[in-house]
């Protein structure tokens, strides 16, 4: 075991690796961090951000394209992206709530619900840019730690949710989980959801709803049709490969998304209207990223398997594996080969967290891997 550093260390060797590696830091949304000249960016095997390295489709750029004639205006013709988005869940367009990624959508949560001080019950590690958001308001989070097999620990949320009842905001449930890549089952919802007073509010993240292939899970949506306090959080910048141009959605019963639309700024572009509306309904490219991802996930957890390594089962975009050894410089080594990988996420302090790829990306990967493992 490692000495624990003092919090003022440990936050600079944070950032200092978010510095070298290029990466955004965890703490808030901010503009991207000065990067190395554009052509290094272009060659570097970007594996750090869950992004989808497949980018969009030709059906989506060619509709991104022509929608930039609205380029300067206020109001124009969006290609009813919210009905369109109404009528692909079942539900009325005024549970549906647009985003500039769902990173808006889990932002304006923290402003609507947390007022007062109230507090967020999530899991650690999980989407932690949500809990910096929290803590910017001054509001805290009842940090719930993984069970041993990195799976949430849905009796201890439900437990600390009763427990401080009048002082929970909300409920944040992310699933998949980020960083871990593990699912809560459609059972594990609802005992979740029947556990707790049903006037506190569940948001459940299913940023990377796209990637399970496991018949125990299920989206959460249903919750909404039926009147339950849930809010779902849904992106266009993983399966759909819409990251950079930024949009994302909640499905929420009206009374929930009224406080969260007084806190929106109305930032989502003419053009990602277009590419959003285009990108629900290009299921034959979704599948293909599906089968693609899982497949070289797979791969990528045997092969590491193979030299020694073991790696958490995941059903999103990316994965951890166990290194046995710290991964702050392990990260950096992996920059300086050119391949970026995913951030520190204490206290899995000796695991590494790769996204999935492009096959030339993964075997990069496991070069790169095998040398630094081995040096
Ligand atoms: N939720 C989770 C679990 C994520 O991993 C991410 C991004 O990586 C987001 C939300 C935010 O995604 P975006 O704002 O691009 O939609």
């Amino acid at each position: 075991m490692r000495a624990p550093l003092p919090r003022r260390r440990f936050l600079s060797g944070l950032a200092a690796a978010a510095g070298t590696t290029g990466l955004r830091m965890p703490e808030a949304w901010a503009d991207p961090a000065p990067q190395q000249p554009q052509d290094d960016y272009d060659r570097t095997a970007k594996l750090a951000n869950n992004e989808n390295n497949y980018g969009p489709s030709d059906a989506v750029i060619q509709a991104m394209t022509r929608a930039f004639k609205y380029a300067n205006r206020y109001g124009y013709p969006d290609g009813n992206l919210v009905q369109e988005l109404a009528a692909h869940h079942g539900v009325k367009t005024e549970q549906v709530l647009t985003a500039a990624g769902s990173g808006e959508i889990l932002d304006v949560c923290c402003s609507a619900f947390l007022q007062g001080g109230k507090k967020i019950v999530g899991s650690d590690p999980s989407y932690s840019i949500l809990y910096s958001h929290a803590t910017g308001l001054k509001s805290e989070t009842i940090r719930i730690p993984l069970l041993a097999d990195y799976r949430q620990d849905i009796p201890a949320m439900i437990r600390a949710t009763r427990n401080h009842y009048r002082e929970v905001g909300f409920v944040y449930l992310c699933n998949p989980n980020n960083p871990t890549g593990r699912l809560v089952t459609t059972a594990e919802v609802r005992q979740l959801l029947d556990g707790i007073p049903s006037d506190v509010p569940v948001l459940i993240d299913e940023a990377y709803h796209h990637f399970v292939d496991d018949p125990s899970y299920s989206t959460s949506v249903p919750y909404v049709t039926e009147g339950r306090q849930v809010i779902v959080a849904r992106t266009f910048s993983k399966i759909a490969a819409l990251a950079g141009m930024r949009l994302g959605y909640a499905i929420a019963p009206r009374d929930l998304l009224a406080p969260m639309r007084a806190h929106m700024t109305g930032s989502v572009s003419a053009v990602v209207r277009w590419g959003g509306v285009t990108a629900l309904k290009d299921t034959e490219r979704q599948a293909w990223v599906k089968r693609q991802t899982i497949e070289l996930r797979e791969k990528a957890r045997r092969d590491l398997a193979a030299i020694g390594y073991e790696t958490i089962p995941s059903d999103a975009n990316f994965f951890m594996v166990h290194l046995k050894r710290p991964v702050v410089p392990v990260i950096d080594a992996f920059r300086k080969k050119g391949v970026l990988v995913g951030r520190p996420f204490p206290p899995m302090n000796e695991s590494l967290r790769v996204s999935i790829g492009t096959p030339d990306e993964m075997a990069r990967f496991l070069v790169a891997f095998r040398e630094i493992m081995t040096a």
